[in-house]
């Protein structure tokens, strides 16, 4: 019996080395990583940069603390502000931090506002992690249950609909829009263009925060460096996690304009956040991403993949919808399709279903164009194989 909390559904395989896009199970079987351990591993399994720069680090100063000057940590920040146009970050260890401390810069901006009651406007079908407020932000009943009474002061609306969001306004509780710009867990959702760009109109003519959740889709997941950019705006709030340190534990909020300076010593803290170690990792991450031109890659690249899986799938009815941006694909069927996932395993692919019936795709950025074939080739003879046998 597995002395592990019985929190996840594993699959009957451990993997013991990576190269690339490749990983190797304890069998010496090869598999191609599609899923980069969930938006994780972007750069790949056993990235030189990255190894050398936690090699280093490790072996010169792992942690100090935020009692004191923690020269990377500052520099990340720089560059971070630099990339994303805000202007402060605080630095934690998850994606599900990321926004707690987003949802406690709301709350603290309503204190400054002397409003009693505020209110954060979530979406449906949301996911912002697993920690009491992050749960009560998600827009997924499967995530509340059990866990009642949840945190107050989310008003949910639909994902992608403006009018949802205008019906709102008069509502003088609201100080936020916590929002992902494309839905991840959710089945990898894109929204219209333009309905950032709307959004921030909203939050700009009411006085709210804009609070962008690219725990998933920063650090050039869609093809640029964070989705906000591809409508062209700044939020207020921005939470990130999942790539930044390619595997190295490592999430940031950061800030701009109105939500500047809301947070002051005696706030918030963490022990691990932004530590020599993590920094280190990111630094190499956002430089080997740079270096590269990577995004640019993923934009391209990503464009291509989804007309590719379009194409392979044009007489195949069973697939309903076929959605995505940069590395990000979601493949929807006309059933549920879980069993997909150890099918492709078999066939030395790993892959991802989400909310039951779509298969999502989040392959790293170095994925050679062979591998690319291969992924495509796996993928669509699967699904043609379940949908004809179901
Ligand atoms: C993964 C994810 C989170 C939670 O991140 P953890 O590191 O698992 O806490 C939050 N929001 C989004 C959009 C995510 O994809």
């Amino acid at each position: 019996m597995s002395k592990l909390m019985n929190t996840y559904a594993r699959l009957p395989v451990s993997f013991v080395k990576g190269q690339g896009a490749l990983l190797q199970d304890t069998e010496g079987k090869s598999y191609l990583d599609a899923v980069s351990g969930i938006a994780v591993c972007s750069l790949g399994h056993a990235h030189p940069a990255i190894a050398e720069a936690i090699c280093e680090q490790s072996q010169t100063l792992l942690h100090t603390s935020n009692l004191y000057q923690i020269d990377k940590q500052q520099q990340l920040a720089e560059k971070l502000c630099d990339l994303s146009g805000m202007e402060q970050v605080f630095f934690c260890n998850s994606g599900a931090e990321a926004n707690e401390a987003s949802i406690k810069i709301a709350r603290k901006y309503a204190n400054q506002k002397g409003i009693k009651h505020p209110k954060i406007i979530v979406m449906e079908n949301s996911f912002h992690g697993r920690t009491l407020a992050t749960l009560s932000a998600t827009g997924n009943p499967k995530v509340h249950e059990g866990f009642y009474p949840l945190v107050e002061g989310f008003e949910r609306v639909p994902f992608d609909n403006i009018g949802a969001v205008e019906a709102l306004e008069q509502d003088s509780d609201i100080v936020a829009i916590l929002v992902e710009p494309v839905q991840g867990e959710g089945g990898v959702h894109v929204p219209q263009a333009g309905y950032l760009k709307t959004l921030r109109e909203i939050c700009d003519r009411n006085d709210w925060l804009l609070m962008i959740d690219e725990i998933q889709t920063g650090i050039g997941r869609t093809g640029k460096w964070f989705a906000y950019q591809h409508d062209d705006i700044i939020p207020d709030v921005l939470s990130l996690a999942k790539a930044l340190g390619n595997g190295m534990p490592i999430g940031a909020t950061l800030a701009a304009k109105k939500a500047t300076d809301i947070l002051v010593p005696g706030n918030h803290g963490t022990t691990f956040g932004g530590n020599l170690l993590a920094c280190s990792a990111a630094a190499a991450v956002i430089n080997t991403l740079e270096v590269h031109n990577y995004i640019e890659h993923v934009a391209q690249k990503g464009e291509q993949l989804l007309q590719d899986f379009i194409e392979a799938f044009t007489d195949i009815d069973a697939v309903v919808n076929i959605r995505g941006k940069g590395y990000m694909i979601g493949i929807q069927l006309n059933q549920p399709c879980g069993e997909l996932v150890s099918q492709a395993l078999e066939k030395g692919v790993l892959i991802n279903v989400t909310r039951g019936d779509t298969i999502r795709l989040l392959p790293p950025f170095v994925m050679t164009q062979e591998q690319t074939q291969q992924l495509i080739t796996v993928v669509s003879q699967l699904v043609k194989d379940f949908t004809q046998t179901n």
